[in-house]
C-alpha cells in the first residue's frame, strides 16, 4: 500500500505551527533546521519540493513578546504580519545553509474559483520548481478571513496545502502535525485511541472521531486535515499526516515505513 511513496516525485509538505514553535512560545530552531535539511536532501535528489507553513502568528507573537494568541482578527493580522516576514527571514537563513533557494509565496483559497488566477498561481509555482527553488507558502492573512468561522480558520493552512497539491498535481502530501496520525478519539483526552494506519474513505464516524481544537498555537485540529485529506481522495491522490517532531521523518514516510496515517484511494494502492 505504501510502496508508491518511494517513487513519489512532486511533494507538498505542510508544517503545523506546533512543529515550528515550542509549547512556550518560542522558536524551534532545531524543528525548522531540520525541515530545511530534509526539504533540501529531496531536492538534491530531483524530488520537486513545496513547503506550506504556518506558523506567522507564532513568530509574530514571539517576536512582539505577546504571550496569549489575540482573539481580535485585525490584531491577529498584525501580529500575522510581523511574523510572515520574520518566519521567512528564519527560513531564507536555514535554508541558505544548505545552499537552497527559497520563494515566499502569499495565496488565498479561492485561487481555484478564479480561472485568471489559478493560471497564474500555477505559473508561477511551476516557474519557481523548474528554477529549483522550494517556495513556501502560506495564506496571506491580511485578505483572507474567513468571516463565517473566522477564529477557529484563521491561519489554518490545512486546506490550502490541499488545494496546493491539486492545483499542482503533487503525487504526495505529506501533512506534519504534533500527533502521531489520525486517532479514533483525541489522545489528548482519551488514552485509549487507537492509530489509524490507513483510511480510504472520509465518513462522518471519522469527522466526529475528529474533536475540537488542537494547540495552544495551532489552529484547525483534526477536522480541518480531514477535509483536507477529502479534497485529495477526491484529487485520486494520497495524503500522509504524521507527527512532525523531528521533521525527518518524512524520511521514513517516503521510504514507504508505516507511520503516521494514509489517506488513499483502495483501488490505487
Ligand atoms: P497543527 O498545529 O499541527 O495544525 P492542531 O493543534 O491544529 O495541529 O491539531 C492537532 C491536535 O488535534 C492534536 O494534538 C490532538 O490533540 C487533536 N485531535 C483531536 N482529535 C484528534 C484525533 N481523532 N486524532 C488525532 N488528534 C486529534
Amino acid at each position: 500500500m505504501r510502496d508508491f511513496l518511494r517513487s513519489v516525485n512532486r511533494i507538498v509538505v505542510k508544517i503545523g505551527t506546533s512543529s515550528l514553535i515550542h509549547p512556550n512560545g518560542k522558536i524551534n530552531f532545531a524543528g525548522i533546521d531540520q525541515l530545511a535539511f530534509v526539504l533540501t536532501d529531496l531536492r538534491n535528489q530531483g524530488k520537486e519540493i513545496i513547503l506550506v507553513s504556518s506558523g506567522a502568528i507564532g513568530v509574530g507573537m514571539d517576536k512582539l513578546g505577546i504571550p496569549e494568541r489575540p482573539q481580535e482578527i485585525p490584531v491577529q493580522q498584525a501580529v500575522a504580519a510581523v511574523g510572515q516576514s520574520e518566519l521567512m527571514h528564519i527560513y531564507n537563513q536555514r535554508f541558505l545553509v544548505y545552499s537552497q533557494q527559497t520563494a515566499q509565496v502569499l495565496l488565498t483559497r479561492d485561487v481555484v474559483d478564479f480561472p485568471e488566477s489559478r493560471k497564474n498561481v500555477i505559473n508561477t509555482l511551476e516557474q519557481l520548481i523548474s528554477m529549483g527553488i522550494v517556495p513556501i507558502i502560506n495564506e496571506n492573512d491580511t485578505v483572507a478571513v474567513d468571516e463565517m468561522d473566522h477564529t477557529r480558520k484563521f491561519g489554518d493552512n490545512d486546506e490550502l496545502s490541499a488545494i496546493v497539491a491539486q492545483l499542482m498535481e503533487a503525487d504526495v502530501l505529506i501533512m506534519l502535525s504534533d500527533i502521531d496520525g489520525f486517532y479514533s478519539d483525541n489522545p489528548a483526552t482519551n488514552k485509549q485511541a487507537i492509530l489509524y494506519s490507513t483510511i480510504s474513505t472520509i465518513n462522518q464516524t471519522l469527522m466526529n472521531q475528529a474533536g475540537g481544537e488542537g494547540s495552544r498555537f495551532g489552529t484547525g485540529g483534526m477536522v480541518s486535515k480531514l477535509k483536507a485529506a477529502q479534497r485529495i481522495l477526491e484529487a485520486k491522490s494520497a495524503m500522509v499526516l504524521a507527527n512532525g517532531k523531528p521533521p525527518r521523518i518524512i524520511f521514513d514516510i517516503l521510504a514507504g515505513v508505516d507511520v503516521g496515517t494514509l489517506f488513499k484511494e483502495e483501488k490505487h494502492g
